[in-house]
């Protein structure tokens, strides 16, 4: 069975605990699309960690954790990714890294900082990881593949086509350094012997796992909203986020993504620019973000402060039926317990008239929020462990948000740990 973990909003929803969580029962973990621009933070026996391209399966004996062919693989970022949890005493994970993913070089990390630079105030507010100017080069088919590394001509080759493309832009946009063939051929011959024993046909190998009836998670990185077709184009990432994807950046049919495990957090928080219509501000942002301690104060990459804002019942919406949502967790619910009415965004009024149907971007700028107050519960409700144990105010909030979801939450997220987590028949 192939179960897809992703996000329903900008991203930071928890899918790292719901992916931690579920992986102790999972044969097989895939990272299909990004790269180590975002984190997934995981608290479990181990301690605390953030992930940014290790699959969230890495601290189970029992789960292979694949690199699928979608990912921007930073080979050096996955291997300080292994030593750090082998170093914090987590035994060596399995991995395995496709022959057909490509590879991120240093010179991609460089076109995104002098892109950024270039662009001064009007930038994307990029990671700076590389990961625009790497999905350009895969498009532009001047990326390059793990499985070329094994083949000197090719790689040769290879970088004989990109490395003019790169200097132009180098000598007469950004007024910078130029490539060297010889040091780009250094630096893939250290990433070769670096992932060699790590590299395998994945598509393969999980062809024969569906055989076997092996239970597989696809792990998505980011959320609905920052896909690149669907999201807030363009203050979006280069890969699709959406579970689909799964498909093409693990290389499994499409048929066989029976689950679609949407995540979805009881607030909204986010990252980087664009449009954000139920932004909170000033000294209620600062206590939202304050409560919400590491889920709500900086993003596990970046390091940069969350922008915060109520629920959005539009986005999140809408977000649930790009992905396909079969079922829905609600996380982060805990830290609204301080609240005693909590705002939630019904609806966006743009230009005078109220939808609830999210809008593409051009028309997104314009939405203001058509707010609903509901009362909060206004307790602490860490610890509990039984749905019927919550609240009524709390359970009448989840399950005002399960109706406006139109997608049945199954799980609801009480604290950052492996285990607060409370199923619902
Ligand atoms: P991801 O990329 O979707 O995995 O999200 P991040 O890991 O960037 O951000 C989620 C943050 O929320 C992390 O610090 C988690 O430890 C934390 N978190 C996840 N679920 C819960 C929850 O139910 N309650 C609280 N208080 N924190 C949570």
């Amino acid at each position: 069975m192939v179960r897809a973990v992703v996000g329903c909003n900008w991203g930071d929803e928890g899918k790292g605990k719901i992916t931690d969580m579920l992986a102790q029962e999972a044969d097989i973990v895939i990272r299909f699309q990004g790269g180590s621009n975002a984190g997934h933070t995981i608290i479990n026996d181990y301690g605390k960690f953030a992930l940014h391209l290790l699959p969230s399966g890495s601290f189970n004996q029992n789960t292979t954790n694949i690199i699928g062919n979608g990912v921007a693989l930073n080979i050096p970022k996955l291997f300080e990714e292994i030593e750090e949890i082998k170093k914090r005493g987590v035994p060596e994970p399995k991995i395995l890294v496709s022959d057909r993913a490509q590879v991120l070089m240093p010179y991609h990390v460089l076109f995104d900082s002098y892109e950024e630079e270039r662009l001064a105030g009007k930038s994307f507010g990029s990671t700076k990881s590389g990961i625009a100017p790497f999905y350009s080069d895969k498009f532009a088919k001047i990326g390059i593949q793990v499985n070329e590394l094994f083949d000197e001509a090719i790689l040769e080759d290879r970088v004989e086509k990109s490395l003019p493309l790169k200097n132009v832009m180098l000598e007469h946009l950004y007024h910078k350094p130029l490539l060297e063939k010889e040091d780009v051929l250094k630096t893939l011959h250290e990433y070769r012997d670096m992932v060699a024993p790590y590299v395998c046909d994945t598509g393969l190998y999980l062809h024969n796992a569906i055989k076997e009836g092996k239970s597989i998670l696809l792990e998505g990185q980011l959320g609905s909203l920052k896909d690149p077709d669907f999201g807030i184009y363009p203050m979006v990432t280069s890969s699709s986020t959406i579970a689909a994807y799964g498909a093409i950046g693990a290389g499994i049919p499409p048929y066989e993504i029976k689950n679609i495990t949407t995540v979805v957090k009881a607030y909204s928080s986010a990252v980087g620019g664009g449009a954000f219509v139920s932004e909170i501000f000033g000294e209620e942002a600062d206590e939202l973000r304050k409560r919400g301690g590491d889920a709500g104060e900086f993003g596990a990459t970046t390091g940069r402060p969350r922008r915060m804002g109520w629920f959005d019942c539009v986005a999140s919406r809408y977000g649930c039926r790009v992905q396909g949502a079969t079922e829905v967790v609600l996380t982060v619910l805990d830290v609204l317990g301080y609240l005693k009415e909590i705002p939630v965004c019904v609806g966006y009024e743009i230009d005078g008239k109220v939808t609830k149907d999210f809008p593409a971007t051009s028309l997104l700028e314009k939405a203001k929020p058509v707010i609903k107050v509901l009362p909060g519960w206004n307790c602490d409700i860490r610890g509990i462990k039984n749905y019927e144990e919550l609240p009524k105010e709390c359970r009448d909030y989840i399950e005002f948000i399960e109706k406006e979801l139109e997608v049945p939450i199954k799980m609801v997220s009480n604290g950052p740990k492996r285990d607060e987590i409370i199923f619902r028949k």
